[in-house]
């Protein structure tokens, strides 16, 4: 799942100010157009830097992208789900990218030919997942149900009986987007726009489909297998492109996003790729030192304590926490050993931890003894 290098697509470097990085598109996506460049390997050059520019624009998605090497601000799901989603090369630009697009448009004298039609999106679903505390370390697969409109399939999305009682569009010959001129203060711009006449599907239906009333879509209650990544947090949103509605008839399904919910652990504690553990101990432990055993998310760990081992202090075990999302990088466990005293003790002992106080000089408590030399002052 090796991400792409955006910078390097687009030619800037990484602390590129959006105006660098909005000229750099700009050229590249004039030299690399399809309908300008006819070499071979072209559009596939044309998509990979919209995919970057897509990322890069977006202040979010760019942080995102620096931070997980992914879009999202987590693994880069599309790939473990085999390529689901994205019909065609383009969804969903942002207004700017549009802007730039008109441009080029007007730039080349419209020399848009229809390939790059927009398409239609379906809805989004939002759900909530609740996993274990485990499942999120070591990450887990879930089926799981989606109610959603899928491409019906007696008219093969196309809204039209058996899919084939619509005609072409004679507005924009099919192509779904119509080109209009514009006078402006600056001359005339020719700009492109969707087809009003079909709504951009480039069909004109004759006769609906009985089943989905010519939406093109049906409900269905699915199955869908989540391959939830190791290191996931609570909280956390696994978008799977794709997986969402199906569109009104032509255009490519929305996404299905599953915010993750974690059960807490009885007695680890996540910060992050860390794990924390509150240690109590008999105070007698931490005055003599000794093995105690301790639960980490790879089953019982045993740590040394050493004599004389001041109550607050912070182990560290390197590598025991959690793996990073999408890298190979593991959190270090944190244990903090505290004392706990009995709840009552005997007369006995009392006398014994009596002695022992009287016995030993103030000048064994380094820190106490700063304190009190203070008071003094
Ligand atoms: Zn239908
Ligand atoms: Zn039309």
């Amino acid at each position: 799942m090796a991400s792409k290098d955006y910078y390097k697509i687009l030619g800037v470097e990484k602390n590129a100010s959006s105006d660098e990085i909005k000229s750099a598109y700009r050229k590249l996506a004039k030299k690399y157009h399809p309908d300008i460049n006819k070499e071979p390997g072209a559009s596939e050059k044309f998509k990979e830097i919209n995919e970057a520019y897509e990322v890069l624009s977006d202040e979010t998605k760019r942080s995102n992208y620096d931070q997980f090497g992914s879009a999202d601000g987590h693994a880069d799901f599309s790939d473990m789900f085999g390529g689901a989603g994205r019909a065609g090369g383009f969804s969903s630009f942002s207004g700017s990218f549009s802007d730039i697009f008109s441009d080029i448009f007007s730039a080349f004298g419209g020399g848009g030919s229809g390939r790059t039609r927009v398409m239609e999106k379906g809805a989004d679903i939002d759900l909530q997942l609740t996993i274990d505390f485990n499942e999120a370390v070591f990450g887990c697969t879930k089926e799981i149900l989606v109610n959603r409109y899928e491409k019906c399939s007696s008219c093969s999305g196309t809204g039209a009986k058996n899919g084939k009682e619509f005609s072409t569009c004679g507005e924009c010959k099919g192509t779904g987007r119509v080109r209009f001129t514009q006078n402006t203060f600056y001359g005339t711009t020719i700009r492109e726009g969707i087809c009003k006449t079909c709504g951009g599907t480039g069909k004109i239906i004759r006769e609906k489909c009985a089943e989905c009333g010519g939406k093109g879509a049906e409900k269905t209650r699915s199955k869908v297998t989540l391959k939830i990544p190791a290191g996931i947090d609570d909280g956390q949103i696994l978008r799977m492109q794709g997986q969402g509605n199906a569109p009104v008839r032509d255009g490519i399904s929305g996404d299905l996003n599953v915010k993750i919910k974690i059960i807490p652990h009885k007695i680890l504690v996540r910060n992050g790729i860390d794990i924390l553990l509150d240690l109590y101990l008999p105070y007698t432990t931490l005055i003599l030192g000794g093995k105690v055993e301790i639960p980490t998310v790879n089953g019982l760990y045993e740590l040394n304590i050493p004599e004389l081992t001041q109550s607050g202090t912070v182990m560290r075990l390197k590598n025991k926490g959690v793996k990073m999302l999408n890298r190979d990088i593991y959190g270090d466990m944190l244990v903090t050993l505290k004392a706990e005293f009995p709840k009552s003790f005997d007369r006995k002992t009392k006398e014994i931890i009596k002695s022992i106080a009287k016995e030993t000089p103030v000048n064994q408590f380094p820190k106490y003894k700063k304190i009190l030399d203070n008071l003094n002052k």
